[in-house]
């Protein structure tokens, strides 16, 4: 009932005594790797990633958002800086994993389509989608809920969507919405800037001063998550050149996605996207140059990152710590299982001092729990969800601490999530340890993205004192580690979030592609 009342003052007073243009916003953001195994229903939409977002609906959509420095954010701020009322639907995700049941997109864009039929008189549509979500039925499935939604609500209604940096942007979407732009940073520091920008743009299109007109170059080739740093080159410079086409006064929009290598659809590799006002010849010339400087890198995105044991062994002799290492084949934020045992295998066979890292194992857990703080611990561990992550290993210690596992984020790290929840979690002082030099593992019941340190912090592990530190992702973990971290080594793991296309057997993509084998 109180949440009525609010709703009511949030949007039906508001309503009634509208001068405000009214924009609904809402969007399903899934990142699907489609030689993931474990596909996505409904269940785990509704899970979220390591507690973070899930469902939001209404009301609830506005209210949980509001603090987070995510796209939704965005669009909450830049809605009240250029005079847009908002109305809220629902946002499914973000999630990522294997490719997306009929069953939950049916549900999800219904309920989408259903919402924005029932809303009072809309102006626009604010949507957020990841850019690579792939369902059974639809390899370009983002595209599919713009189609659906221009079929409810007509072809004028303008939709101004936002994009994951890691979108395989296809041309149907270009075509069905009036403007479209992407993250421009990995990691993504900018996704709120990116809700705030689309709400500029929303403001300018429904007042009548900007006509917006796109046009998209995706150059023929796989940009290897590896190089996805856009704070470093080879890709910075591109990077920059957009930003720097953003203050031209026709433009609107210039944004360079990275792609997603792990989706085997036609529109899988990077794409330029350049919106401007009413010139659709300065869009296609700048799309057409931005994409010339991505397929200019090709001599340097040659792969090389060490294997597991050599990237531990590097750790080891590094001389100074800690040496961070990225398990990118176990990416979590990629969709993976969380549970790889790879850099785990190596960590115990070299007898590395001073490590901490996190495995996702339920059963593991609760063997901690029940052998309780100081209690012996003594049990294979990860390696359990599938048969791409390695084989479980054995390990032995000594139950350091069981913790509820929540944690808060203050600052900006990737996707700007804030509030986290990993579950009751246990910390392992594993076999070998000594006081000065612990080697630390944390077990929690379900995949978390290593995108916060407080994730350590918060059950007892300061990762300055580590020498070891291994977080389970390739580019995004980044804006936490590197803080702290002496040398961030990306490692050659295996896994389905493999940096090794080669490791893969594509069969949609494009024919041809530079960088996929
Ligand atoms: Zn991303």
């Amino acid at each position: 009932m109180r949440l009525m009342i609010r709703l009511l003052l949030l949007f039906g007073i508001a309503a009634m005594a509208q001068t405000k243009p009214l924009i609904a916003i809402g969007g399903i953001v899934h990142e699907t790797n489609t030689f993931n195994p474990k596909k996505t229903g409904l269940p785990e939409f509704e899970m979220g990633i390591g507690g973070a977002d899930g469902i939001l609906r209404g009301a609830e959509l506005i209210e949980k958002s509001a603090k987070a420095n995510n796209t939704t954010a965005g669009f909450i701020y830049g809605a009240s800086m250029h005079g847009l009322q908002l109305y809220p639907t629902i946002i499914a995700g973000p999630q990522t994993l294997g490719t997306v049941l009929d069953s939950a997109f049916e549900t999800l864009t219904g309920e989408l389509v259903d919402r924005l039929r029932n809303a009072p008189k809309l102006d626009g549509i604010l949507l957020f989608l990841h850019g690579t979500m792939v369902t059974e039925s639809h390899p370009h499935a983002d595209a599919e809920v713009v189609r659906r939604v221009r079929m409810a609500l007509g072809d004028q209604i303008p939709i101004v969507v936002v994009h994951d940096f890691h979108a395989n942007i296809s041309e149907e979407i270009v075509k069905l919405t009036t403007a479209l732009l992407t993250y421009k940073e990995c990691p993504h520091l900018d996704a709120r800037d990116a809700g705030v920008h689309a709400a500029r743009i929303m403001a300018g299109i429904v007042s009548g001063k900007v006509k917006p007109t796109q046009a998209l170059v995706k150059p023929p080739m796989l940009f290897n998550i590896l190089y996805h740093n856009t704070y470093a080159p080879p890709l910075q410079p591109i990077t920059d050149e957009s930003k720097k086409l953003e203050k031209q006064p026709n433009v609107l929009a210039a944004s360079v996605a990275g792609g997603y290598q792990y989706a085997d659809i036609p529109a899988m590799g990077p794409g330029v996207v350049v919106v401007t006002d009413n010139d659709p010849a300065l869009a296609k010339r700048e799309a057409e140059r931005l994409g010339g400087m991505l397929w200019g890198l090709r001599s340097q995105l040659a792969l090389k990152a060490p294997g597991a044991a050599d990237a531990v062994r590097m750790a080891m002799t590094n001389g100074a710590w800690p040496v961070a290492l990225m398990d990118a084949g176990d990416n979590i934020g990629g969709g993976s299982a969380g549970d790889s045992t790879f850099i785990l295998a190596e960590l115990l066979k070299q007898k590395a001092e001073g490590w901490a890292m996190t495995i996702a194992d339920p059963a593991a857990v609760q063997s901690a729990i029940r052998a309780g703080v100081g209690g012996a611990f003594d049990m294979p561990v990860g390696g359990k969800t599938d048969n791409m992550h390695g084989d479980s290993v054995r390990v032995k210690g000594r139950v350091k601490g069981i913790y509820d596992g929540r944690f808060v984020e203050p600052a900006v790290r990737h996707g700007g999530g804030r509030y986290w929840d990993m579950g009751v979690s246990a910390v392992i002082e594993v076999e070998g340890s000594t006081p000065d030099m612990p080697n630390y593992l944390l077990l929690t019941p379900k995949r978390i993205i290593p995108f916060s340190l407080h994730q350590l912090i918060s059950v007892g592990i300061y990762p300055e004192r580590m020498k070891i530190l291994v977080a389970k992702g390739t580019i995004a973990p980044r804006a936490a580690y590197e803080p702290v971290a002496a040398k961030i080594i990306e490692v050659d793991s295996g896994g389905v979030t493999a940096v090794n296309p080669a490791r893969f057997a594509y069969r949609h993509i494009r024919p041809g592609l530079f960088g996929v084998n």
